[in-house]
């Protein structure tokens, strides 16, 4: 309890207990987080680090919640999310310094208005600015990546640093945020200069290609595994019979194979049961083993997922 008051008072930012994690996930699943912080600036993010530090809870970083499973357990300690607060956008000629809370549809509708173009491919991903260069998010030939200038991140210890692209060392669907205690704070981002009309066409072939072939009228966090070296999964896990697999309300979308929806009253172990079986499936199938895109938050007991030798 006093822990709790102390905390509340802390900070400019909102702060719930107990706080069912599915009202912060596109899945809308996972059960509570101890302490949710949603701070509105660094001064509010750096009271936050101290006192996990000083009552020595554990830190959990979220964006917009769109590309993570949340354990039916919750999660201990301080969740701080980078989704409401970090709201910040400017545009100087082609760049633009975006804040880590920043919606990406955001960013580029407003990119768009100005005749600013190059995050097209962006059209359509839900996440807010800090997540997506955490995940590097893009498609199969875009990345996030590729539009970063440089950036600030924190540390635990609340020291900011200014990284370049190379600090990141991005690759597919990765970058070191998702490794070492750091929070992306803000990032300049370049754009190109592109008439609003052509933008507008390219985000219209975005969004109705994303229509067709993938779910979005059900609760996902978007694709389930990484895309194999040589294939998509998608692909490998339609040829091997998950099309339509279900654990509780869980299902593997008769749309796209990748998608794991939720139906309703999913529950995360039912998420993982799924995982697990389409594992196994595209292993005997296949041959292969698919990793994870998206990450597990909280502990999860009877995990049991096949995992590629590094
Ligand atoms: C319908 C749908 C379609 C999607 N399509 C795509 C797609 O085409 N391409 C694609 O790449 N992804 C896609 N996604 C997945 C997801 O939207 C992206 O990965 C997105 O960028 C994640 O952002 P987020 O804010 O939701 O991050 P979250 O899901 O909240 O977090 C993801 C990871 O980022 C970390 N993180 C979040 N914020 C920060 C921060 N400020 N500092 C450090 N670490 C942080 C978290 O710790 C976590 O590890 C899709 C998801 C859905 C639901």
């Amino acid at each position: 309890m006093k822990i709790q008051e102390n905390i509340k008072e802390l900070i400019k930012g909102r702060v719930y207990f107990n706080e069912p994690m599915t009202k912060h996930t596109s899945f809308k699943i996972g059960g509570p987080a101890e302490i949710l912080a949603i701070p509105l600036d660094v001064d509010d993010l750096k009271k936050l680090l101290e006192f996990a530090r000083r009552e020595k809870l554990p830190i959990t970083v979220i964006g917009n919640g769109t590309n993570i499973l949340v354990s039916d357990d919750g999660i201990e300690g301080l969740v701080i999310k980078m989704a409401e607060g970090f709201s910040r956008l400017e545009f100087d000629n082609n760049l633009a310094l975006a804040e880590a809370g920043v919606h990406l549809q955001r960013l580029i509708e407003e990119a768009s208005k100005k005749n600013l173009g190059g995050f097209e491919f962006a059209f359509g991903i839900p996440g807010a600015l800090g997540g997506a260069i955490a995940m590097n998010a893009g498609t199969n030939s875009h990345y996030i990546s590729t539009r970063i200038e440089y950036a600030e991140v924190i540390d635990y210890n609340g020291k900011i640093y200014r990284f370049k692209h190379d600090d990141f060392y991005f690759d597919y669907r990765y970058s070191i945020l998702q490794e070492e205690p750091l929070i992306l704070l803000n990032a300049v981002l370049n754009f190109e200069r592109k008439p609003f009309d052509e933008i507008l066409k390219e985000k219209e072939k975005s969004i109705k290609g994303r229509l067709e072939k993938q779910p979005y009228d059900l609760p996902c966090a978007g694709s389930v595994f990484k895309n194999p070296p040589t294939t998509y999964a998608g692909k490998v896990l339609e040829e091997s019979g998950c099309k339509g697999l279900r654990f509780g309300d869980a299902l593997i979308s008769e749309k796209h194979a990748n998608f794991i929806v939720n139906l309703g009253n999913a529950t995360a172990q039912d998420v993982v049961n799924l995982i697990r079986e389409a594992q196994l499936r595209v292993y005997k199938h296949k041959d292969l083993i698919l990793e994870l895109e998206i990450k597990l938050v909280g502990k999860f007991r009877n995990l049991n997922l096949l995992e590629r030798k590094k």
